[in-house]
């Protein structure tokens, strides 16, 4: 594929999804551990069998020198894919020492990044609201922490919904912090309002259903909210029947902003630009959309000074 612009731009790569498979063997020999099997997404096997997929690779993890390695290496791989817009996601909580190895975590993963990409730290879905409490205080004194995230999804047996998160989502964009939410990933469309609505999102993840509520597209298009959208993501945990399927043209052509992402280039085995060739296999897709989604992607990036005014949120 041709691409006319100077240069492409990923705002949704989890770290923990996304080492080298040469990385992987690696770490794993030298811990002793044997790949699950199967090992990696598979068509249509549900968010929850996904979700276990990383559970394998956080035992990878475990260490700092661990992580600025895989980081160090995700933004050499993204480079390689003609990346220069990059933000790359995790949640430090999850790297075996709990809440008291966020800083320790986050800086290493920082000097992986070295400068190469915005950091976001996610909360997932159903942990107390003092995880995110705790990584949005983490973020206060990191400047190379661009934004937050709420990953994972709801469980019927969670204590925690979205509601109890507000505080720290607000917190988050008094500190100039962007925001995102995993929201509407195959589940109903009131989660992307909640996420809009109850913690301020700047912009969405994956809200496959969103055209499912005209109000909904409607909030997000009035809002100028962008969707990160990851097709084969969307098509493995079963958000979406097949990448054909993926209502990416109708988005654009209902006036919502949407940018082409990975997820996670391990698990999905993909990259950007064969992501951008998936979004162009779609019917109604055309060049000219992808270059916009381009753009899209570019604007839409979190920065610590760019993003103080959030005028929605009263
Ligand atoms: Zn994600």
């Amino acid at each position: 594929m041709c691409i006319m612009t100077t240069g492409l731009a990923d705002l949704h790569r989890h770290i923990d999804g996304s080492l080298r498979m040469q990385t992987v063997l690696e770490l794993a020999n030298e811990r002793g551990l044997d790949l699950p099997q199967p090992f990696g997404f598979s068509p249509n096997m549900g968010l929850e069998q996904a979700l276990a997929q990383f559970a394998f690779t956080l035992r990878l993890l475990d260490t700092e020198e661990a992580l600025e390695r895989v980081a160090g290496e995700i933004c050499e791989d993204a480079t390689a894919e003609g990346v220069t817009t990059l933000e790359l996601r995790f949640a430090p909580q999850l790297h075996g020492r709990g809440l008291a190895g966020v800083d320790d975590f986050v800086d290493a993963t920082l000097r992986g990044i070295d400068g190469r990409a915005g950091l976001l730290l996610c909360g997932l879905y159903g942990e107390s609201p003092e995880v995110l409490e705790t990584l949005v205080e983490c973020a206060a004194e990191r400047p190379g922490v661009v934004g937050i995230d709420l990953a994972g999804g709801p469980l019927p047996g969670h204590g925690h919904g979205m509601a109890d998160y507000r505080a720290a989502f607000v917190r988050a964009g008094e500190l100039g912090l962007g925001r995102t939410v995993h929201a509407g990933e195959g589940r109903p469309p009131a989660e992307i309002r909640a996420a809009v609505e109850t913690l301020c999102a700047d912009r969405l993840g994956h809200a496959t259903t969103i055209l499912r509520d005209p109000a909904v597209v409607e909030l997000v298009r009035e809002r100028g909210l962008t969707i990160e959208a990851c097709i084969t993501s969307n098509m493995q945990v079963g958000a979406i029947a097949s990448c054909a399927a993926h209502p990416l043209p109708r988005w654009i052509e209902s006036g919502l902003k949407v940018c082409i992402c990975t997820d996670n280039t391990l698990l999905s085995a993909t990259t950007l630009p064969a992501e951008l060739e998936v979004a162009l296999g779609i019917e109604g897709v055309d060049q000219e959309m992808i270059e916009q989604t381009i753009a899209f992607a570019h604007a839409a990036a979190f920065t610590r000074t760019g993003r103080s005014e959030h005028p929605h949120e009263v």
